[in-house]
């Protein structure tokens, strides 16, 4: 291997602490990313509310900011990503109601499968998960703040918050007076004007109730955010994100709060990301998916997976799919971009990520070493002292690869970017494989050999950044214990090759007995026009 590095194939450092841009919502455009307090990102994430079971679509935000932690950590950053847990709420309430049981039981039972689900995506970023029950004195000292400096009022037991009073209200999603859209029903009577906001409500016999200084009752939900940001972030602090659909009422509400509140600004990256369609309209992801669609907030809602469309089943869905599978679909779109879920979209983030399998386990035979005992740089500073270490000649494209890779997730966290790189190193290390014709029988010296192990190194630099092929996929066949996540892709692939073998041979009857003993087991195979996938029927 060459030890000469020249200029030109030196790494550049990742330029990435000063050349990440954000696209703010405020703005509406890409601003370059400044933190407030360097090296120190604070990050708040709307969490769920915990009524109901997680679906797909709740999975959006967490596996997009626990990739954006990643990388920022990757680049020099100290994060903290807060997740806020609703546990009280009208909807809490109702199912309470419903089911006979206390809220606190709902929330217990629910914050358990949100937080199973994530774990099974590989969402485990978060520092902090403050649930709304266990701030109430924060709350309550919140909502006084407001009172005190003139933007909050009681009537009958409910504090509102009086919008005409903040002259930016609006600003986030860009609505005018006439748009904004009060809270009708039974609390208008009670409000100086349709447009102001519940910060308190009194309580309803049956419901549980907190004392406060307006009588007993609960905080609403938009006051939550804000009094448990300021709690763990500040009063100003670095990034909040969100699902498009949170932009109004919610975020616009949490806004005037803690800005009237604290008299600055209560963020300073506003980020949302699109929501997930079911459908089969358009292909989604892959190069240059970047753009929001130019639907309306209102029309995604109105398609948006949701709990009330039978969108859920998360945890049947994962021992389906597995968690892997549903991360990469999911960070296969830029995260201002709608995602498209449907079978088809699936099954094509099955059959990518089964190349990437595939490449894995080839690199294991040639070298004997497993893929998932490479250590995984966590900052750039460590990836690089091992790339100029090991740079040479043939590395070079790698290099390159790289280098497009952490453009692309500095230009505004494009992951769909980012994931088409991987698939040109993928394409890159199965040529270079073949080009030296790498065997078992490679040497040590053999110069193809440490190549391969060094792009290889490069490609768990990158994919540990979006969370990815961090642990090898569980090994046993349909064990109980395990479920469907643990079938071997692996094992499926070498007897679809066989199957594809023998049929470019006319050997139908080897074929089709491949096919039938598979489905004797509960395994269907598909045959498409770009390949064949599979899928357990059983
Ligand atoms: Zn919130």
């Amino acid at each position: 291997m060459s030890t000469v590095t020249s200029p030109r194939t030196k790494p550049s450092p990742v330029q990435a602490m000063s050349d990440i841009r954000i696209y703010n919502t405020l703005s509406k455009t890409k601003e370059p990313f400044v933190p407030l307090r360097p090296p120190a990102v604070g990050i708040y994430l709307c969490g769920p509310t915990v009524y109901a079971e997680a679906h797909i679509g709740h999975m959006v935000g967490p596996v997009i900011f626990d990739t954006i932690k990643r990388y920022l950590t990757y680049c020099g950053y100290h994060v903290t990503w807060v997740v806020n847990i609703t546990d009280v709420d009208d909807k809490l309430i109702a199912k309470s109601h419903q089911r006979g049981v206390p809220m606190s039981q709902i929330a217990v039972e629910m914050t358990a499968d949100y937080l199973a689900n994530l774990k099974e995506l590989g969402v485990n970023q978060i520092d902090y998960m403050p649930r709304a029950t266990d701030h109430m004195s924060q709350i309550i000292s919140f909502i006084e703040s407001l009172e005190k400096r003139g933007y909050a009022y009681a009537s009958q037991g409910d504090v509102f918050f009086e919008v005409a009073k903040d002259p930016s209200y609006g600003e986030l999603s860009n609505r005018t007076t006439d748009q904004q859209q009060g809270e009708g029903g039974e609390a208008a009577a009670r409000k100086r004007s349709p447009s102001d906001f519940a910060l308190w409500k009194s309580a309803k016999p049956g419901e549980p109730a907190w004392d406060s200084p307006w009588g007993r009752g609960r905080p609403g939900w938009h006051i939550e955010c804000s009094a448990m940001s300021h709690h763990l972030l500040g009063e100003t602090f670095d990034i909040h994100g969100g699902g498009l659909d949170l932009m109004f009422p919610h975020h616009e509400n949490e806004r005037a709060q803690s800005s009237c509140c604290h008299n600055a600004p209560m963020v300073k990256y506003w980020m949302h990301n699109g929501l997930m369609r079911a459908g089969s309209k358009g292909k989604v992801g892959g190069k240059g998916d970047r753009e929001s669609s130019a639907e309306s907030v209102a029309e995604l809602a109105e398609s948006k997976i949701s709990r009330s469309k039978g969108g859920g089943g998360l945890a049947e869905l994962i021992r389906k799919q597995t968690g892997e599978r549903l991360r990469f679909f999911l960070l296969r779109t830029h995260y201002r971009s709608t995602i498209i879920f449907n079978d088809e979209t699936l099954s094509e983030a099955g059959t990518s990520l089964e190349a990437f399998y595939r490449l894995l386990a080839r690199f294991q035979e040639i070298t004997g070493q497993s893929f998932y005992d490479l250590p995984v740089p966590q900052t750039a500073d460590a990836a690089l002292q091992r790339i100029q270490d090991a740079n040479s000649e043939t590395l070079k494209p790698f290099l390159a690869e790289r280098e497009r890779f952490l453009a692309s997730m500095s230009d505004d966290f494009n992951t769909g970017a980012a994931i088409s790189v991987l698939f040109d190193m993928l394409r890159g290390l199965n040529r270079h494989i073949d080009q030296h014709a790498l065997g078992k029988e490679a040497g040590p010296s053999d110069p193809g050999l440490t190549t391969l192990i060094d792009a290889v190194a490069i490609l768990r630099e990158l994919t540990g950044i979006l969370g990815l092929f961090l642990k090898a996929p569980p090994q046993a066949i349909g064990s109980d214990d395990a479920g469907e996540s643990a079938l071997p892709h692996a094992l499926m692939e070498i007897l679809m090759d066989l199957r594809k073998t023998a049929r470019a041979n006319k050997d139908f009857a080897t074929s089709d007995a491949i096919r039938d003993r598979l489905s004797s087991l509960g395994i269907a195979l598909l045959d498409k026009k770009d390949g064949t996938t599979w899928e357990r029927t059983k």
